[in-house]
């Protein structure tokens, strides 16, 4: 696993953002490094949309300000599609994802696998082939980035707890992008101490020690109903137990990336930093 760019700290508290131009990303950059936040999650959503010298230049933004960077994979992605163009264009994605991610110096690419539609029945296997072609292409060109498998929140999506743990299983540089929020929005569990405690067990029995000291995070508040997700909100808004989830993460002692995915992240990021190191109780 590729743990190059941690800058020394074992766990990093940070924003997703999803940017217009390339020049939002850089003063996005600057802002995390006045709010003493570590890491920038930079959502392509719709497509990647910078150039490699852009990227270079993100990337010399990252290791001044020492805010860490990871990549959010375009929406369009699904392994499971039934027509193979979609297919075609899943693996584009993904891949122009992780080649700007290793040029910026991210470490984590962060993706969507897909939808059931039809497919059900199949859907693991087809989706495990769609993204194992893509971790060989990305292994013949020496790019070491982690795709990271996200658990979705809505239940026609691919995106269960278990399958993300076998898919990580089955192909190398795979791993999980843990979403708190969605787990909680499918499942409706997923929110309390023994269960946060029990899930990282879990995890560590199945994907390992190395896993669980450089994990990658989602969380937020989530309001959901009987499919799953609806939409994100602020912690404080939410029936979220964050402090039993911060304590859990601060017991098992996890390392890695939280990624803070509330309408107002900043407030949410700082909250759960302070919480995490008790700056609270003094
Ligand atoms: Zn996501």
């Amino acid at each position: 696993m590729n743990i190059k760019k941690s800058y020394d700290k074992k766990i990093r508290f940070g924003v997703s953002f999803k940017p217009n131009n390339f020049r939002e990303i850089k003063r996005k950059i600057e802002e995390l490094k006045e709010l003493e936040l570590d890491i920038l999650e930079i959502a392509f959503l719709e497509g990647v949309f910078i150039t490699e010298e852009e990227g270079y230049e993100i990337r010399r933004e990252s290791d001044i300000n020492r805010v860490a960077l990871s990549v959010h994979s375009p929406y369009y992605i699904n392994f499971n599609a039934d027509n193979r163009e979609m297919i075609k264009k899943s693996k584009f994605h993904l891949c122009k994802s992780a080649r700007i991610g290793k040029i910026m110096g991210a470490e984590n690419i962060v993706f969507h696998p897909g939808y059931y539609g039809n497919n059900r029945k199949n859907g693991f296997d087809k989706i495990k082939d769609g993204i194992e072609e893509v971790s060989e292409v990305l292994k013949a060109e020496f790019n070491d980035t982690v795709l990271r498998a996200e658990t979705m929140g809505k239940k026609r999506e691919f995106g269960e707890l278990e399958e993300i743990i076998l898919l990580s299983q089955s192909i190398d540089n795979v791993l999980p992008c843990i979403d708190f929020a969605h787990l909680h929005a499918r499942t409706q569990r997923y929110n309390s101490y023994p269960e946060f405690n029990k899930l990282f067990k879990r995890l560590e029995k199945r994907l390992g020690i190395e896993y669980i000291k450089n994990m990658h995070i989602h969380v937020s508040g989530i309001e959901y109903g009987r499919e799953g997700e609806k939409y994100h909100l602020n912690l404080m808004d939410s029936d979220f137990r964050f402090d039993e989830w911060i304590e859990a993460v601060r017991e098992y002692d996890i390392g890695g990336n939280i990624i803070i995915e509330s309408p107002e992240p900043y407030e949410d990021a700082i909250m759960l930093k302070n919480l995490y190191w008790k700056k609270d109780e003094n």
